[in-house]
């Protein structure tokens, strides 16, 4: 006999006014590399900032969906090499969500 497990990685676009890990502006429209700077460029030494905001709504999803609400939340740093990701990295959650 087998469980069927099935697992779902859902991609939202933010509704915030900055992105995720910058202050830089989610506008669209604006010529390009406007949004843009060390922390999304992803250069060496810049640090990433989390916005408070995009995590006040996770929490208010999460509540909403009646799922547990994590007091503590930690982020992975996943080192890829590829093409498209020219900052040879991306920032996740897996172990320890905010939801
Ligand atoms: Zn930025």
């Amino acid at each position: 006999m087998f469980e069927v497990v099935i697992g779902l990685e859902v991609h939202v676009q933010l509704n915030t006014n900055s992105k995720l890990f910058c202050s830089c502006a989610t506008s669209f429209g604006e010529e390009p590399n406007t949004n843009v700077c060390p922390t999304c460029l992803g250069l060496p030494g810049a640090l990433p900032v989390l916005n408070k905001e995009a995590v006040h709504k996770a929490i208010m999803l999460g509540t909403a969906l009646k799922s547990e609400i994590n007091q503590k939340s930690i982020f992975n740093r996943k080192n890829y090499f590829y093409p498209d990701l020219p900052s040879g990295y991306q920032i996740s959650q897996f172990e320890v969500p905010i939801v």
